[in-house]
């Protein structure tokens, strides 16, 4: 296996594990690690871009495949971290639950997830 496909590999599983299911409780720390691993796996695709081409100026074919599944990656990852960044901005009209990090709306009295007590 290429060092290429192995990266290809982890960057899919790596996105399966952020696993984006609907009408989950999205909570202000678990956006904050989506946007942690999102921003490592764009650095990962840009490190695996430029060694692409780092090889190809040292004389190596040009993999068309791989430069296309490349560019297609960095395109999804842009679009999770924008995802991600629109989400904590909305989060910042809510409240977040001091015992696990919950989003709760700003007027609740107590955790919708775990049914701390909010607020003052
Ligand atoms: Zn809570």
């Amino acid at each position: 296996m290429s060092g290429f496909e192995s990266f290809l590999e982890k960057a899919v599983s790596a996105a399966d594990l952020a696993g984006r299911k609907t009408g989950e409780m999205i909570s202000y720390s678990k956006l904050k690690i989506r946007q942690a691993k999102d921003n490592n796996r764009l650095s990962d695709a840009y490190e695996s871009l430029g060694s692409l081409c780092y090889s190809e100026a040292k004389g190596a074919k040009h993999d068309d495949e791989a430069f296309c599944s490349i560019i297609t990656l960095i395109d999804e990852i842009k679009r999770d971290i924008e995802e991600t960044e629109r989400l904590l901005a909305s989060a910042g009209d809510k409240s977040v639950c001091p015992a696990c990090g919950a989003l709760a709306a700003e007027d609740d009295l107590y955790c919708p997830k775990c049914g701390a007590k909010l607020g003052i």
